[in-house]
């Protein structure tokens, strides 16, 4: 298993946010978009912007122009075009077949309804970790929905910069996992592996909702020889009852021309103490403010954090 350096060097660094465009952007992602930005000017590095609208059905029409639009606004800075998911199926496709060759990938004949009957215990995530009904070849006469992956009965992961040793027993925790859907649709799993590595991210500074599906990134990143990143999890905001802040829980969209206040605020939950009069500044004060007083040893190492106030 690889447990990365905990760590980045100076130099060599780059970074990215990719968001999902299933609504508009709102704090909890300002935050992790702050917090990857940063991190990247702090080393020097470049900061790349990918559209993760891969998942065809999720998507919002719309929605990936009011991102961009917003963090444009908001005065991000961006190195080179936008990458979009929906772009790079043959990409995924081509890292499918490679896996699908090597006896890696297999098809999976179950529906949800039998992996539900089947499993015999929740999955990290929440889900139920798949029980290997298909591992041995498909039941005969049924075809394969969807593609998965074969995990080994090992530990895999990596030591976080910000949330230390994140590590899972992958067929235990997560069992062989999607790569291809029943729907035809590729997972977030696979585009976002074949995608760092095809843009050479070398730091991923993402939401702590995500630290569960890094060490099956890891053990993906593993199969198909690429390299791992260096990752930081950052706390997800909350509202006071302990809830993410997403479209589900009606977090608002950010309202630029509350900009100041919402970014300033962004620093404050990262544990930057902003002086409060910050927020009356146009952006390139506070960006500026931000980029001279960044300290990475300031935030809060834990995966939630409760929004106080609104
Ligand atoms: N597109 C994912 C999301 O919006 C983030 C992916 C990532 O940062 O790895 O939740």
């Amino acid at each position: 298993m690889s447990l990365t350096a905990p760590d980045s060097p100076p130099g060599n660094y780059r970074g990215r946010f990719a968001p999902s465009p299933t609504g508009p952007l709102h704090f909890g992602s300002l935050v992790a978009a702050v917090g990857s930005y940063l991190d990247a000017r702090a080393h020097g590095g470049e900061w790349l912007v990918r559209m993760e609208d891969v998942d065809a059905p999720r998507n919002v029409p719309g929605a990936a122009e009011g991102i961009l639009a917003t963090l444009e606004a908001f005065g991000f800075e961006w190195q080179g075009e936008v990458l979009w998911q929906s772009q790079r199926l043959e990409a995924y496709q081509a890292a499918l077949a490679e896996l699908k060759s090597r006896g890696l990938a297999y098809g999976c004949a179950c529906s949800r309804k039998e992996i539900a009957e089947a499993a015999s215990h929740p999955a990290v995530d929440g889900g139920l970790a798949y029980p290997g009904t298909c591992r041995a070849g498909l039941p005969p006469g049924r075809p394969a929905r969807a593609w998965r992956l074969r995990v080994p009965d090992e530990d895999w992961g990596c030591e976080d910069r910000l949330q230390g040793a994140v590590i899972q027993r992958l067929e235990r925790d997560v069992g062989d996992f999607v790569l291809r859907r029943a729907d035809g649709q590729f997972a977030y799993q696979l585009a976002v592996v074949v995608d760092d590595a095809f843009q050479e991210i070398t730091d991923v500074v993402r939401g702590a909702d995500l630290i569960d599906s890094t060490p099956r990134q890891i053990w993906l990143q593993h199969c198909l020889g690429v390299a791992t990143p260096r990752y930081a999890h950052l706390p997800v905001a909350t509202n006071a009852a302990g809830e993410k802040l997403s479209k589900q829980t009606r977090a608002p969209a950010l309202d630029p021309a509350r900009g100041g206040t919402e970014l300033v605020r962004a620093l404050a939950f990262l544990g930057q103490q902003p002086p409060a009069e910050l927020a009356r500044a146009g952006f390139p004060e506070i960006w500026q403010w931000a980029r001279a007083h960044w300290r990475f040893e300031a935030l809060p190492r834990q995966r939630a954090v409760a929004l106080s106030g609104g």
